[in-house]
């Protein structure tokens, strides 16, 4: 069976159309006027009565058979609530022309096929048939409706398409973001036990020599790393479940500075570290998420810079004192304008970092997350091969 044409029945602008086009068909085909006519007329019988109760019919017209004999239909499909019978107009002078009639109905479902046999005459064959479907195919639409009709098919063909796209990128990413939750809490165990066991060992200093010693060291610190990824993961699988939560106090910002970047220091001694706190200030904040963005932007600016090069971290208080802003400035390797814009994207990486530097492209994002969540803001100003300057705002609670 192969189907030559399919209109959409919604209004009386179909019924023209559904007629014109039965008429080319038959044309095309090469029956008498007569015959195409009987047709076509037949076809309009029954659009008639589904455009006159629904405005969701469709028409399609097929030709069926072998070669050498052939038939033409129209197949009518649409539904509706009213209860029609075989025997109702449309339909009853549609047969009376179409002997070759079924109608079939099931439930609010319609369907109605109508035919005739096409004369060997004629000789038709698939060749044929496949040119008759290219024909209509690309068939200059009859008038302005129907042009507009065909672009708004198209358009929904594409919109169809495009909503489909969203849904499975929306699942795929609810099933990466489920992996992401299941691989953290699985790593978290083993990583805590490798971690737990290395610092039993530690203890043991006597009972071993310093290459052990060293050995130690070094899974310590690797073990820290990983503990510090798996969190990192945890994270973002909060975040995206809107699960991050923060325990909110008051903190006095420069001795929460001062701490806090002492403990860093020991962790980044390749790098000096000057520090210029401005006023003091008491902000509401979370004090272990705030030390992760410290954590995240120091351990950056020393990533992302030659051994030996300063990093500076300066504070100021805003000149109406509502906030204050923290600055972690390096003197690294900078980032390009294109990579600026997206680096507080997850899992974002500049391309010149991927193969030299190790990361996922995790911190940066819950960074932004954590500092927005305070009600402040987070931003970059960079000059490539010359550094990086990194600020975050928080809201002043009492100066
Ligand atoms: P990671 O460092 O693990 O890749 P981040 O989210 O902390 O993840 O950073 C995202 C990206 O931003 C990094 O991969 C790097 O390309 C860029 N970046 C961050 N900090 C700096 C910096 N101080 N200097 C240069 N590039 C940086």
């Amino acid at each position: 069976m192969k189907e030559i044409l399919d209109i959409s029945l919604e209004n009386e602008m179909d019924l023209v159309v559904a007629h014109r086009r039965s008429m080319q068909v038959g044309e095309r085909l090469g029956l008498t006027v007569a015959t195409r006519t009987t047709f076509a007329t037949a076809v309009s019988e029954v659009a008639r009565t589904a455009i006159e109760y629904t405005d969701n019919g469709r028409l399609s017209i097929l030709v069926a058979g072998k070669f050498p004999r052939y038939s033409l239909f129209a197949h009518i499909v649409f539904d509706s609530d009213q209860v029609f019978r075989e025997s109702d107009e449309g339909f009853f002078y549609a047969k009376k022309l179409l002997p070759d009639f079924t109608f079939n109905a099931s439930g609010h479902a319609y369907v109605i096929e109508m035919g005739l046999g096409l004369p060997r005459s004629l000789k038709i064959d698939d060749s044929k048939l496949a040119l008759l479907k290219d024909y209509f195919d690309h068939i200059a639409p009859l008038n302005a409706y129907e042009e507009i009709k065909k672009k708004n098919s198209k358009l929904n063909q594409l919109t169809g398409e495009q909503e489909e796209e969203i849904k499975m990128r929306r699942e795929l990413d609810e099933k990466k973001s489920e992996f992401i939750s299941v691989a953290s809490h699985e790593l978290k165990t083993p990583i805590t036990v490798v971690k737990a066991y290395t610092q039993m060992l530690k203890l043991l200093k006597n009972e071993y020599s310093d290459k052990v010693a060293a050995v130690l060291e070094k899974l310590d610190m690797q073990t820290t790393k990983l503990s510090t990824l798996a969190h990192q993961l945890m994270d973002v699988s909060r975040i995206e479940k809107g699960s991050l939560q923060y325990d909110l106090v008051e903190i006095e910002l420069n001795s929460f500075m001062q701490e806090t970047i002492t403990l860093l220091s020991s962790v980044h001694a390749g790098n000096q570290i000057n520090v210029k706190l401005g006023e003091g200030c008491l902000v509401k904040a979370d004090p272990l998420r705030l030390e992760q963005v410290l954590t995240n932007l120091l351990g950056n600016a020393a990533k992302y810079s030659p051994r030996n090069m300063p990093i500076r971290i300066e504070t100021s208080l805003s000149e109406n004192k509502d906030r204050v802003t923290i600055a972690v400035t390096d003197r690294g390797m900078g980032m390009s304008r294109d990579g600026i814009e997206r680096i507080f994207d997850k899992f974002y990486r500049l391309e010149e970092v991927t193969s030299s530097h190790p990361g996922l492209g995790m911190g940066l994002y819950i960074s932004s997350k954590i500092i927005s969540d305070h009600g402040g803001k987070i931003w970059v100003e960079s000059v490539p091969g010359e550094g990086s300057s990194f600020f975050f705002t928080i809201p002043i609670h009492k100066v």
